[in-house]
């Protein structure tokens, strides 16, 4: 089969690789009808991952597809069964896997497909999945293969955040960040009734794709200046950080008010972040992170995806093939053409 395989920095390439099979008995197999390029891979790509194995891994970890094998000991899943594969998974057995809250599995079996040597991921045309009772979901009627795919895990990121942020009805919000990941907090911010959403980014077409969507667009220069403006100087109620970088959560803890609330899903690879304890002290600083416990906001997302609340879909700005996974990685870092989000058809 054919995968795309991270051999450093910005070096990746569509390679041939062995046919998967059950990684054990509570294991499967799923043959990928969709795949896509994350920003977190981009981390990846800019050499954040030393390699232990010259060989390097399969990235990705936002793929759907239909299983066609299936270990001994899995239960609820059988071949044939077209699915949603979570990005992030856990053990699959301790109680906090059980609910799906992956990331707070008890056996530290905390893992994300792609990222590194120990998971081969799935920007590729199959893939070996653990624990699949636990990290498999079927595709119900309603969900296309481009919602399946932000099902994921960007749609369930900026659903965390917003629930990280305490959104309360009649909130001033505001996204930092208009990349996916920061549009599925907009979406997911606007279920929880705010009165306004602000969008910060620089980039124009992001911004405008954020007001279409009935957010304010704010170029990054100019957030302090309108957000005070608009709070009679007080700051948002809440700040959603969706970008990663020391700067944008500086300003995100910056643009809150005393007594808000900060949630960042921005990935930081920053152990030197100089946190201003004396603002957040002197706001009385709720901040709140962490990576997404995909499965355990399934059971809100799929239904409002199914019923049309919610068409995270809009992040998809291009279509390629698998075997242009190396241009599309180029592009997609390059934000060229207006490059939002890259949907890859492993069958191209
Ligand atoms: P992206 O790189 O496409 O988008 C980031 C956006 O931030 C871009 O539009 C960029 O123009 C904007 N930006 C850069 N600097 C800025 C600044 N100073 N102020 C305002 N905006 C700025 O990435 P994405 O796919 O949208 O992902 C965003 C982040 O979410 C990444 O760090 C990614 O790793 C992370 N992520 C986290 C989780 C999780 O589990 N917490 C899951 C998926 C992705
Ligand atoms: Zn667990």
């Amino acid at each position: 089969m054919k995968g795309i395989v991270y051999h450093g920095e910005r070096d990746v390439r569509v390679e041939t690789l062995p046919d998967p099979t059950p990684l054990d008995a509570r294991g499967a197999v799923v043959k990928i009808e969709r795949t896509a390029i994350c920003g977190s891979d981009l981390h990846l790509y800019h050499g954040n991952m030393p390699l232990e194995n010259p060989k390097g891994f399969t990235l990705g970890h936002e793929f759907v597809g239909e299983v066609v094998e299936v270990g001994s000991e899995v239960k609820l899943r059988r071949p044939g069964d077209r699915v949603i594969v979570s990005g992030v998974i856990g053990c699959g057995d301790c109680p906090p896997c059980v609910r799906g809250e992956v990331v707070r599995c008890l056996a530290n079996a905390t893992q994300v497909f792609g990222t590194t040597e120990h998971l081969d991921g799935g920007q590729a045309e199959a893939a070996a999945v653990p624990v699949a009772d636990h990290c498999l979901t079927p595709i119900p009627d309603g969900i296309s293969l481009e919602q399946a795919v932000l099902l994921t895990d960007i749609l369930p990121t900026g659903f965390y955040g917003a629930k990280l942020a305490g959104i309360e009805p009649g909130d001033t919000v505001v996204v930092i960040g208009a990349g996916p990941v920061g549009i599925q907090a907009l979406l997911s911010a606007q279920l929880f009734g705010p009165a306004q959403v602000f969008q910060v980014d620089r980039v124009p077409e992001r911004l405008a794709l954020a007001e279409k969507l009935g957010a304010i667009p704010v170029h990054v220069d100019h957030a302090e200046a309108r957000i005070a403006e608009a709070t009679d100087g007080q700051g948002a109620d809440c700040v959603i950080e969706a970008v990663g970088l020391d700067a944008t959560i500086l300003s995100a803890i910056g643009l809150v008010r005393t007594g808000g609330n900060v949630a960042v899903v921005g990935v930081s690879m920053s152990s030197a972040l100089p946190f201003p304890m004396n603002a957040a002290f002197m706001k009385q600083l709720t901040f709140r992170t962490g990576l997404v416990p995909v499965p355990e906001l399934w059971p809100a997302l799929i239904p409002l995806v199914a019923s049309g609340r919610l068409n995270p879909e809009v992040v998809f700005s291009h279509q390629m093939g698998l075997s242009e996974g190396a241009e599309a990685y180029r592009a997609f870092d390059a934000r060229e053409n207006g490059v939002m989000k890259i949907l890859l058809d492993p069958s191209r």
